[in-house]
């Protein structure tokens, strides 16, 4: 489990489940990128938690560094996950991977989140990304819409393994 925490958003937890899924998910030599959305829910002490990792679905474009992910497998993946939890878990964010040692969210991953918070219609006012690097290594940021602007909350390094 890795808790990490955001201005304006308060505690985010990456459940065990979450880092060992995500950490399965590392891009080999050679592999194309992957990527997938994160779902989850907020606690009674008003901690967010990821709790629930989409698989790289195979209808994803990606080359050795760059992925788009196929937006109707997310759709259905963040649906089954709303129904099987009886409305509870719920879309959080994005990961992805980079073919790198230090991950870092680039210009194109940001401008991801931005669309997506000025596209989409959700309960949150904020996304979480997170990039898995081929060493275990990841990170993780966040942004949150308001009315006057995207605030990017700058990343959080840390390991998916002991
Ligand atoms: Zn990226």
């Amino acid at each position: 489990m890795i808790q990490l925490s955001f201005a304006d958003i308060g505690p985010v937890i990456i459940e065990e489940s979450a880092c060992v899924a995500l950490n399965s998910y590392r891009q080999k030599r050679f592999e194309f990128e992957k990527a997938g959305v994160v779902a989850g829910f907020k606690d009674a002490d008003g901690a967010w938690h990821i709790s629930r990792v989409m698989p790289p679905s195979k209808n994803n474009k990606a080359s050795r560094n760059w992925v788009y992910r196929d937006k109707a497998s997310a759709q259905r993946f963040i649906d089954r996950e709303f129904r099987n939890s009886s409305g509870l878990v719920n879309y959080l964010g994005e990961w992805h991977t980079h073919p790198c040692v230090n991950p870092k969210p680039s210009g194109d991953d940001k401008q991801m989140l931005t669309d997506l918070l000025r596209s989409s219609v959700m309960a949150i006012d904020f996304l979480i990304g997170i990039i898995v690097a081929e060493t275990g290594n990841a990170c993780c940021w966040a942004q949150r819409y308001t009315k006057d602007d995207i605030i990017i909350y700058p990343q959080q390094d840390f390991r998916l393994e002991k």
